[in-house]
C-alpha cells in the first residue's frame, strides 16, 4: 500500500518507470483520488491473529491458486491520468530505463535475429547475451556482429531506398555477381574467390581438431555461441564450441573487411589466393596471441583456469604441437603459428 499512499508522490515524479507493477499501482492511486471521502489507512502488523489481516491473507491465498487470474479493471479516466517523469526527477539511470522501456514495447523481433534463432533453435535472449560471451568475440568483431544483426550496414538495398540519388543506388549490387549485395551475400553467396577461400580454411581447421561437419550459415556464424556440439551421451563439449564460436566469428568478420578494402580501395579488384590465406592465419595469430596474454596477465584464482582454456582451445590448431612445452600459452618466449596444412589430429572436447 505504501506505493499508492507514502511513494505516490515519488513514482509519480519519476513517471512509474522504476516501479514493479505501474499499471495497477497508477488504478489504485486513480480510484482513491475519485473516492469523495477521505479516505484513511492504518498499518496492522500481518499474521498476529487481526480478523481483517487473516481474511485478506485468505483471500490471497485463494486467488494464487486460480488456474485463470481475475480480470482487474485499470482504466484510468484521463483527468487523474498522470504520464510522465518530472525532469526535475530525472537522472541518467532513470532516462535510460524509460527509453529501454518505451523501445521493448516499440521493437518486433528484428528480421536478421528471428532467422538464426528459428534455424538454430534458440531463443532471441540467449542470442543476444551470447554477443556478450567478451571472451569468446573480440569488442572489434562483436560490433560488426551487433550491426550486422540490426541491419546497419550502408549496403545492398539500402542504397536503393526512395530517397537515394540514382547515381548511388548502383552500390545496391555486387560488381561480381551483379546480385543486390547484402550480408548474406557477402557472407555467405558472392562468387568473389575471397569468400570461399576463408570458408575453406575455417573448415579445414576445424575438422583437423575433430570439430564435427558444420556448415557456416546465418546460424551457425552469426549465432556461433549458441550452437551446441553434444557428445554422443549428450553433454556439451565446451572447449569444441568456443573454438568454433572463435573461429567462425574471426573468419566472417575477415570477409567483411576484406569485401570492404575491396570495394573501396581497390575499385573492386579481389585478393588472390595467397593474399586471403595470409590475412586468415595473420588473423586468427593475431587472436591467439591476444589470448595468451590476456591469459598470461590475469592474476589471482582465474589465472590457472585461464591459462588452461587457452591450451584446451588453441593447441589442436598450432603447428607442430607435439613440441610445444607445458607452458607455452604463458611463455612469450614460446613463438608459436596456426598450423598451415592441416592434417587430422586430436583435438580436445
Ligand atoms: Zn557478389
Amino acid at each position: 500500500m505504501a506505493e499508492a499512499t507514502s511513494l505516490r508522490k515519488k513514482h509519480e515524479d519519476q513517471g512509474y518507470i522504476l516501479q514493479k507493477e505501474p499499471e495497477l499501482t497508477k488504478a489504485i492511486v486513480a480510484a482513491l483520488r475519485q473516492r469523495k471521502g477521505h479516505t484513511a489507512f492504518q498499518w496492522v502488523k500481518g499474521h498476529q491473529g487481526h480478523p481483517l489481516n487473516e481474511l485478506a491473507d485468505e483471500l490471497a491465498g485463494k486467488a494464487a491458486k486460480k488456474r485463470r487470474g481475475n480480470c482487474v479493471e485499470l482504466t484510468i479516466p484521463a483527468n487523474l491520468n498522470v504520464t510522465g517523469a518530472r525532469l526535475t526527477s530525472m537522472t541518467q539511470k532513470l532516462a535510460y530505463k524509460a527509453v529501454r522501456q518505451m523501445k521493448s514495447r516499440e521493437t518486433h523481433p528484428r528480421p536478421r535475429t528471428v532467422k538464426i534463432t528459428t534455424s538454430e533453435s534458440t531463443s532471441t535472449n540467449k542470442h543476444w547475451s551470447s554477443l556478450r560471451k567478451k571472451d569468446l568475440i573480440t569488442k572489434e568483431t562483436r560490433q560488426w556482429m551487433w550491426t550486422t544483426l540490426h541491419d546497419a550496414y550502408w549496403i545492398g538495398n539500402r542504397w536503393l531506398e526512395a530517397s537515394m540519388p540514382a547515381d548511388l543506388q548502383e552500390r545496391a549490387v555486387c560488381k561480381h555477381c551483379n546480385a543486390t549485395e547484402d550480408m548474406t551475400h557477402i557472407l555467405f553467396a558472392c562468387d568473389e574467390p575471397g569468400r570461399e577461400i576463408v570458408w575453406k580454411l575455417l573448415t579445414e581447421h576445424w575438422q583437423t581438431t575433430g570439430g564435427p561437419p558444420i556448415i557456416p550459415t546465418w546460424g551457425s556464424v552469426l549465432g556461433a555461441a549458441c550452437v551446441p556440439f553434444p557428445n554422443d551421451k549428450g553433454a556439451r563439449r565446451v572447449t569444441m564450441e568456443r573454438r568454433w564460436t572463435i573461429l567462425a566469428t574471426e573468419s566472417a568478420h575477415l570477409i567483411w573487411k576484406l569485401r570492404c578494402e575491396r570495394v573501396i580501395g581497390r575499385e573492386n579488384e579481389p585478393f588472390n589466393e595467397n593474399e586471403v590465406r595470409n590475412r586468415w592465419y595473420a588473423t586468427l595469430e593475431r587472436r591467439l596471441d591476444l589470448e595468451r596474454r590476456y591469459a598470461a596477465l590475469t592474476e589471482g584464482r582465474q589465472r590457472a583456469k585461464r591459462l588452461k582454456t587457452v591450451d584446451a582451445i588453441w593447441t589442436p590448431l598450432i603447428q607442430y604441437n607435439e613440441d610445444l612445452p607445458p607452458n607455452w600459452v604463458e611463455k612469450c618466449g614460446v613463438l608459436v603459428g596456426i598450423c598451415k596444412t592441416p592434417c587430422r589430429r586430436s583435438g580436445q572436447g
